[in-house]
């Protein structure tokens, strides 16, 4: 099924590929890829290329393959792909059997090699790799060529077959294309193609010694799959002069590389590399904590695909880098969970109250409404009993003014329930509340009384003696600023880490109704926000993440915008 309903082109990627539909530039074919490096684990950034790159191949009845560029076996393992794969399959999209590894490719990029080499196009220097960034020079110097750089075709040759069979140590040589030492693009200065590495790689074992740079790799990889259109970010447009030289150079089939800004999002950083010291430094707790920007973290944290797919389709796909409202994310997932979340009564601080003239022993079961928003999901039962829990912050003894919660001598409604009136005011020895005293009027059953007597305010609570003990794991931002790499002098980004980003609580209380709340369910707890059960609950307690307040800060910024 189509996820792309409108044929219309919306962004500038769909007008170039119509525009190529009508000239018949590729037959009248679409065929995008989506091309991780199984380095880490997929982040929201990617979530947006994923949207694109299969989004388009949707749209346009194409298709859409997956391919790992698997080129650097210092960096890649195998529990990344699994974990990309998941990812993928989690946000409904689907490469069917087109899973491809640039590393199934190492053969005939060396046949490519060599057929550069024979070309005099390619030579095999024996410089280190500092004299390399030194002969490289600047954006404003023109580099130096190396004194190896005009080696007869069959030396190149020679000296490349014995890089392979093994007979050189690591990075004593290297294969470069000979292009342009004084080339404006420091891309085209004469880049590396293979460098010598005895290491094992995670698909090809200890067949190679020598690996291509990700450079000699990725358009080939795409020009071998018969990619039409290459769509990538920002970053590779300064690369698409060497991938259009390498193709032309070997003559072989030529996707359009199209590049779009990448995701950046505020409070968040959207970095394999430095997601990964996160992880490694233990500043989470691994891949898929909560707090991470991850798929992974996202799901467990109780996003859903759909959230993150109706994100990717608001932001849109422009050619230039932008910095997107975390609140705009937020907000995707709020208008999502509203509309399937079914509501619950769950207590985060609980405050012990007593009413006094409510019958011991009794116990009366209340209809409340699952969602308000979806009448087909009908009610449920809660226990009411003579002893509940209320939410401490619910409770002040001396209210201050616009405060319409429960205080002494004042009336409140319980959420489903009756309205009870604070009577007494228990105390320990520091003086802190630890019990109410309250009596409730029978006449109000269901929340509304007869003579139209109003209370200012409803509040949540659950019985004492029905509800379920449950932690409660409070997220707030990752990082305390809005651009995370935005450092003092000799920091870096962890320094921007937020200290309080997790607060555990521990004692609980949700209706009883959620005893068989399995990992991954998502519910809204009234007046709190939205809660997804986490793994961890399958231990014997429930534990819940807070997905997200309830409170829409993007909601408001659109207010704000439209009365302007
Ligand atoms: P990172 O910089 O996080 O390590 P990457 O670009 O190295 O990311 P790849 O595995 O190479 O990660 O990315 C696969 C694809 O996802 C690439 O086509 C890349 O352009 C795209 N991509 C990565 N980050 C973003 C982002 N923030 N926004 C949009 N696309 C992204
Ligand atoms: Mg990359």
């Amino acid at each position: 099924m189509s996820k792309n309903d409108s044929t219309k082109p919306t962004n500038f990627i769909h007008e170039i590929i119509e525009k190529d539909l009508r000239t018949n530039k590729y037959g009248g074919r679409v065929h995008t890829r989506f091309p991780p490096e199984p380095n880490g684990y997929l982040h929201i950034g990617h979530a947006k290329a994923i949207c694109i790159d299969f989004g388009i191949a949707d749209k346009y009845n194409g298709l859409c393959n997956l391919r790992f560029d698997d080129t650097n076996p210092i960096k890649e393992e195998q529990r990344y792909i699994d974990a990309i794969k998941e990812d993928i399959h989690w946000l409904d999209f689907d490469w069917g059997d087109r899973e491809y590894y640039a590393s199934d490719y190492f053969e005939k990029l060396c046949e490519y090699a060599v057929q550069l080499i024979k070309k005099g196009k390619a030579y095999v220097d024996d410089l280190s790799a500092d004299e390399i960034r030194e002969y490289r020079g600047t954006l404003t110097e023109p580099g130096k060529e190396s004194p190896y750089r005009n080696r007869s075709i069959e030396e190149n040759l020679d000296l490349f077959e014995r890089m392979r069979a093994g007979e050189f140590p690591d990075g004593s040589r290297v294969l470069r294309a000979k292009i342009d030492m004084a080339s404006g693009n420091l891309n085209m200065r004469d880049p590396v193609m293979y460098r010598i590495l005895h290491k094992s790689h995670h698909r090809q074992g200890d067949k190679w010694c020598i690996y291509p740079t990700y450079d000699f790799t990725h358009g080939q990889s795409d020009s071998i799959e018969g990619i039409t259109h290459s769509l990538c970010s920002l970053e590779f447009e300064d690369h698409r002069p060497l991938y259009d030289w390498y193709l032309n150079e070997l003559g072989t089939h030529h996707p359009q590389q199209i590049e779009f800004a990448r995701l950046n999002l505020s409070y968040t950083m959207l970095s394999k590399r430095k997601l990964l010291k996160l992880v490694g430094e233990e500043h989470v707790n691994g891949w898929d904590d909560p707090r991470m920007p991850t798929i992974s973290g996202l799901r467990r944290l109780g996003y859903t695909p759909e959230a993150i797919r109706n994100f990717c389709e608001r932001i849109g796909v422009s050619k230039s880098n932008s910095l997107v409202d975390i609140a705009l994310l937020e907000h995707c997932l709020r208008e999502d969970l509203n509309k399937r979340a079914p509501r619950v009564m769950g207590v985060l601080r609980p405050l012990r109250v007593v009413i006094d003239n409510y019958p011991e022993n009794e116990v009366e079961e209340l209809d409340a409404v699952n969602n308000p928003e979806d009448p087909i999901m009908g009610t449920r039962k809660v226990p009411f009993s003579r002893v509940l829990y209320i939410e401490q912050e619910d409770f002040r003894e001396e209210p201050p003014k616009k405060y319409f919660r429960l205080a002494p001598g004042r009336e409140v409604r319980l959420r489903y329930a009756y309205f009870i009136k604070c009577v007494n005011v228990v105390k320990d020895e520091a003086g802190k509340v630890v019990k109410l005293h309250c009596t409730y009027d029978p006449k109000t059953r269901g929340g509304d009384s007869p003579d139209g007597r109003k209370v200012k305010s409803t509040l949540h609570w659950v019985s004492a003696a029905h509800a379920l003990k449950a932690e409660v794991r409070l997220y707030d931002r990752l990082f305390v600023k809005a651009n995370p790499d935005d450092v003092e002098e000799g920091a870096d980004f962890k320094s921007n880490l937020n200290p309080n980003s997790l607060e555990t609580l521990t004692e609980c209380r949700v209706e009883p109704n959620l005893k068989d709340a399995k990992p991954g369910s998502r519910y809204q707890f009234e007046r709190q926000g939205y809660f997804c059960v986490d793994t961890d609950s399958s231990k014997g307690v429930l534990v819940f993440n807070r997905t997200v307040p309830l409170r829409d800060t993007w909601a408001k910024i659109e207010k704000a915008q439209k009365k302007k």
